[in-house]
């Protein structure tokens, strides 16, 4: 079994991917640290609270779909007895942070996917039974953060995915799935669709069911050319991830990266400013993570949309602008708002039909420059503590409530949030210890 890049590690003998991902992670979230709410069905909504952008299993069950606009439906939650959320982004990369430190623990090297996944590194562990690691993953992090995840293990970043998806739907109260051999990882091709397979898009999945392709293990008999011919080499890329030969390289960086991007299509077009603001919010608490794991702070905050550009009857539109920090930071919140502000300035209303749209976090400085920055050189102990309290109070008391006096904040670009919940996951005991 070749592999089709090269990288640094060439003396590894086996590859092995983990995919965790959290099970309902904002609904999850929010029912921590409300353990009555535990049966009842709970959503989230987007910024603005606009509609439903996460659902506990019991929404899904009573037929809450995802996109669902609020204001149409507060009857019905009612009737429900559904609890309704307003995003609480701050809470949520809290939240995913300690998802990712528990992990890191696991295996040498891991690569945070999105706000609640990641690819953990397993080739050549020492462990043999790597069901029993992820089950002990799975227990760990309930054990130690609350959040249910579910685990897929597999020799290709590709099966990983796919086996996290067979782990959901065929094994959910184990929630783990080890595809390990041959006959397991044919199981686990034929039951998925092409259209629920990573890296098929809407497109292609049409495209394959045109030509009677209809599940992932048809998709992997198909002739290489034809794949190439057919879907490019991405495409091409993804077949041979599906046969077992891992194509998709690993994304950590051993060296702290320059810049950090992340930026999506928005699933289908739309000109909802919620559901942009959703996305926009999504993606800056993705680079604050990826910021304090390479503890790193960043100088200025890029924010890009477009409309599609391959859309030839459609009004044309993107744009790009970059803010300066007022401090250099990695915090969720703060990151969140300087977004938000530069979308807020570029956002175009009317019949624009946005596809994409991302955050970049540029110009990055080591995390304890700052400080040196902030304070000067003469008592560094004693100027940590006070930020670590600047932190603390923060977070419990909500963004900006003690803040340096260069900071300025405008209130103007707070968003509505009617139905937040609290800063959970500081502990109000540990504020009053603190002696600056
Ligand atoms: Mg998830």
């Amino acid at each position: 079994m070749g592999r089709c890049y090269n990288h640094h590690h060439s003396t590894r003998r086996h590859d092995m991917y983990a995919l965790v991902d959290c099970n309902n992670f904002y609904a999850s979230c929010e029912r921590l640290f409300q353990p009555h709410l535990n049966g009842r069905p709970i959503v989230v909504l987007s910024n603005n609270d606009g509609c439903v952008i996460a659902r506990s299993d019991e929404a899904k069950e009573i037929g809450v779909v995802m996109g669902t606009p609020a204001y149409m439906f507060q009857e019905f939650f009612k009737k429900n007895n559904v609890a309704v959320f307003s995003s609480n982004y701050t809470l949520y990369g809290d939240l995913s942070d300690r998802v990712m430190t528990t992990l890191a623990g696991f295996v040498p090297r891991l690569e945070i996917y999105s706000i609640d996944e990641a690819f953990l590194d397993m080739g050549d562990l020492a462990y043999t039974d790597l069901l029993q690691l992820g089950l002990d993953i799975k227990k760990m992090i309930a054990k130690n953060i609350g959040i249910p995840v579910c685990v897929g293990i597999a020799p290709t970043k590709a099966l990983a995915k796919m086996a996290n998806r067979y782990a959901k739907k065929k094994c959910k109260s184990v929630g783990v799935f080890y595809a390990a051999n041959q006959e397991l990882i044919k199981d686990m091709l034929e039951f998925t669709e092409v259209e629920n397979t990573w890296g098929i898009g809407r497109q292609h999945a049409l495209l394959l069911n045109r030509n009677n392709i209809y599940t992932a293990k048809e998709f992997t008999e198909m002739p290489a050319d034809w794949v190439r011919k057919k879907m490019s080499v991405v495409g091409l890329r993804l077949w041979n991830e599906l046969r077992g030969v891992p194509c998709i390289e690993w994304e950590f960086e051993p060296k702290a990266k320059k810049n950090i991007c992340t930026s999506r299509s928005l699933g289908k077009i739309t000109n909802d400013l919620s559901v942009i603001k959703e996305a926009i919010s999504n993606h800056a608490s993705v680079c604050a993570l990826k910021l304090r794991n390479q503890h790193t702070v960043c100088r200025k905050v890029q924010v890009l949309i477009a409309t599609n550009p391959h859309k030839l009857n459609h009004k044309q539109y993107s744009h790009s602008i970059v803010i300066e920090c007022e401090t250099p930071t990695n915090a969720t919140g703060e990151i969140i708002s300087y977004a938000l502000k530069c979308l807020d300035i570029i956002y175009k209303p009317g019949d624009y039909l946005y596809m994409k749209c991302g955050v970049l976090v540029l110009d990055l400085i080591p995390q304890h420059h700052i400080q040196v920055n902030l304070f000067d050189v003469r008592n560094r102990q004693r100027d940590e503590k006070i930020l670590l309290a600047m932190d603390k109070i923060n977070k419990l008391m909500g963004k900006d409530t003690v803040r340096m006096a260069v900071q300025r904040f405008d209130r103007r670009f707070r968003l509505r949030a009617d139905h937040v919940s609290k800063k959970y996951t500081t502990n109000f005991k540990e504020i009053l210890k603190i002696k600056i």
